[in-house]
C-alpha cells in the first residue's frame, strides 16, 4: 500500500469496554480493518464506572497521569490510561480518559440506568472527554495524520483542534462520522463558556438558539460521513430527524458520503461464535434446531421446531418501529408463532411490553438489559429478525442476522434498504422480507409472507443461504475509508 497513515479515532463507546449501540460494534471493527490495511491506528473513549480495568487490562502511562484538563474557568485532572483492542489479524492501542467525577462515578453512559433521563451534565462530560483527546496528543507531541469523530460526543475534538489548536494541528485532517443525525448533544449557550472557544465559534454553532456540536463539525471537518448510502441521500431530505441540519449538510455534498458498516467477522462468526449452545457445521438444521431449543428453554417458550420464532434486539425507541409492534401485537398473536425482544429504554415502554409479555405468556418473551451473550443466542437461535425501523442509519443486527440463518423482516429505509433484499419466490433472489410503508398493516402483511414462507422448508432454505452466503465485512467498506483518508491528506 501506498504510505500508511497515522489515524486517531475518537467515540464515546467502543467494544470490547462499553457498548450501548452500534456505534460501539464500529469504533472496534472499523479501526482494526483500517490497522489490517497497514495504518497506524489508535483509539480513544472514556471510561465509564462499569467498564472493568482488570478484565480489560486497562493500566496507567507515567507520561499521561493526572493531565490537567481545562474545562471552564477550572481544571480538572484526567488519567489517560493505556490498552488495546485486538482480533486474530490485528491490534490497536487504546487511549482511555478517567476522571472520576464525569465518568468513573457514574455507572450509566450517557443516562441514569434507574431512571432511564439523560445526565444533566453530559455536555460538560464530552467537552472534557474531547478536551482531554487535544491534551493527550500535545503532551505526546503526536499530531495523527487524521482524527476520525464519531457523532456528537465527540465533535469538540475536532472544533477545538481547527480552532484553538489549529497551529498544532495544521497538519491533520478532520473527518466526522454521524451514526444518526437525529442525536446532536445540543445545549444552551450560558454552557459555552465551558468549551473554551472564541465568540467567533460560538456564533457558528447556535442553531435554533441553542449550541450544537454537530452543526460544528459539520463546518470544521475535512471531510463527512455516514454508515450507508441510503441513509446518507435520506438525511438530506429530511427536516424532521436532522433538527433541520439538512440544509447546512446539503452545501457540503462534495465532502460527504456514505458508507455501508462492515460486520466484525470474529466475534458474530456462527462457525467460531462461542457465546452459542451450537455452532454452526455442515447442516443449518443442526445449527439452528438446537439454539432454538436453548433460546425457547432460556426465555420460558415451548421449543417447538415448526413454530416460527421471531426475534427482536433493540433500543425501544421510535425510530426502531416500536410503536408498530406494540399496535400490531395483538393480531399478530392471532397466528402460530412465538417472539423474544432483548431491549432497553424508559420504564415506560417496558412497563407496556411487560404487560404484553404477561398477556400473551406462551408467545412473548421479554428480557430488559444490555445483554451480549443473549443478542448472540436470539440471532442463531430465532428463525426470523424483525425490524420495522421508522429510519435506520445502518442496521447491523440484520447483518448478524443474516450471517446467523435468522431472515429478516425489515422496513427499507436507510441501511437496511441496502442489507436485506426482499425474496422473489419466482427467481429465488433476496435474502429476506421488507416492506416500504412505515404502518402496522404493511408490517403485518410482509410477517405474514414471512410465515407462510416458512411452512415451505425447501425454499425457506435458499432464503436462509441466500443470506448466509452474502459478505457483510468490511472488506469493501474499509477501503473507502482508506480512500477518503489518502485524498484529504494529500496536499
Ligand atoms: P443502533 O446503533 O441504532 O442502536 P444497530 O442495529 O446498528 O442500531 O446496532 C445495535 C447494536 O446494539 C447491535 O449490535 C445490537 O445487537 C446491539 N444491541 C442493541 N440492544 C441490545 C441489548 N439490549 N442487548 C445486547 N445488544 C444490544
Amino acid at each position: 500500500m501506498a504510505k500508511p497513515l497515522s489515524v486517531l479515532f475518537v467515540s464515546s463507546e467502543a467494544l470490547p469496554y462499553i457498548k450501548t449501540g452500534g456505534v460501539a460494534d464500529v469504533a472496534y471493527s472499523l479501526p482494526l480493518a483500517l490497522r489490517d490495511l497497514g495504518h497506524d491506528m489508535r483509539i480513544m473513549l472514556p471510561k465509564y464506572g462499569s467498564v472493568s480495568e482488570r478484565r480489560n487490562r486497562i493500566h496507567d502511562i507515567n507520561r499521561l497521569k493526572d493531565v490537567p484538563i481545562p474545562i471552564g474557568s477550572h481544571t480538572d485532572p484526567a488519567t489517560i490510561k493505556s490498552s488495546s483492542i485486538n482480533n486474530p489479524r490485528a491490534k490497536v492501542q487504546a487511549y482511555i480518559t478517567t476522571n472520576n467525577k464525569y465518568f468513573d462515578a457514574k455507572k450509566g453512559i450517557y443516562s441514569d440506568a434507574k431512571t432511564g433521563k439523560p445526565y444533566p451534565d453530559n455536555s460538560e462530560r464530552f467537552i472534557y472527554f474531547c478536551r482531554s483527546v487535544i491534551e493527550t496528543c500535545l503532551i505526546l507531541n503526536w499530531y495523527p495524520d487524521i482524527i476520525h469523530c464519531n457523532d456528537w460526543q465527540t465533535a469538540f475534538v475536532l472544533i477545538m483542534a481547527k480552532t484553538a489548536f489549529s497551529k498544532d494541528f495544521k497538519k491533520t485532517k478532520f473527518v466526522f462520522t454521524f451514526h444518526n443525525m437525529n442525536q446532536q448533544g445540543e445545549f444552551s449557550e450560558k454552557q459555552f463558556d465551558l468549551t473554551g472557544l472564541s465568540q467567533k465559534v460560538k456564533n457558528d454553532l447556535i442553531h435554533k438558539k441553542m449550541i450544537n456540536p454537530v452543526k460544528g463539525a459539520l463546518i470544521y471537518s475535512d471531510y463527512i460521513t455516514t454508515v450507508s448510502e441510503t441513509y446518507a441521500k435520506d438525511v438530506l431530505q429530511d427536516s424532521k430527524h436532522t433538527n433541520d441540519l439538512n440544509s447546512l449538510l446539503l452545501k457540503y455534498k462534495k465532502r460527504y458520503k456514505g458508507i455501508l458498516n462492515g460486520i466484525d467477522t470474529y466475534s458474530w462468526d456462527p462457525k467460531i461464535d462461542s457465546l452459542i449452545s451450537k455452532k454452526m457445521g455442515n447442516n443449518f438444521n443442526e445449527f439452528k434446531q438446537p439454539n432454538k431449543k436453548t433460546l425457547a428453554l432460556k426465555t420460558g417458550l415451548n421449543y417447538n421446531e415448526d413454530i416460527p420464532m421471531i426475534g427482536m434486539i433493540t433500543r425501544l425507541d421510535e425510530q426502531k418501529g416500536f410503536p408498530l409492534v406494540l399496535s400490531s401485537i395483538d393480531k399478530l398473536f392471532h397466528e402460530d408463532i412465538q417472539m423474544v425482544i432483548l431491549c432497553d429504554g424508559s420504564q415506560e415502554s417496558k412497563n407496556e411490553l411487560r404487560d404484553l409479555s404477561l398477556k400473551y405468556p406462551k408467545k412473548l418473551k421479554v428480557r430488559f438489559g444490555f445483554d451480549e451473550p443473549m443478542a448472540h443466542l436470539i440471532e442463531a437461535g430465532s428463525d426470523m429478525f424483525l425490524m420495522p425501523s421508522e429510519y435506520e442509519p445502518c442496521g447491523l443486527n440484520a447483518m448478524y442476522s443474516l450471517a446467523y440463518g435468522s431472515v429478516p423482516i425489515v422496513r427499507s429505509t436507510g441501511g437496511l434498504n441496502e442489507i436485506v433484499i426482499d425474496f422473489n419466490s419466482e427467481n429465488k433472489s433476496g435474502n429476506g422480507i421488507t416492506f416500504k410503508n412505515y404502518k402496522s398493516a404493511d408490517m403485518i402483511q410482509s410477517i405474514n409472507k414471512a410465515l407462510s414462507l416458512f411452512k415451505n422448508k425447501e425454499l425457506w432454505e435458499v432464503i436462509v443461504q441466500n443470506g448466509m452466503s452474502g459478505d457483510y465485512s468490511w472488506g469493501k467498506s474499509v477501503k473507502e475509508y482508506d480512500e477518503i483518508y489518502k485524498s484529504i491528506t494529500k496536499d
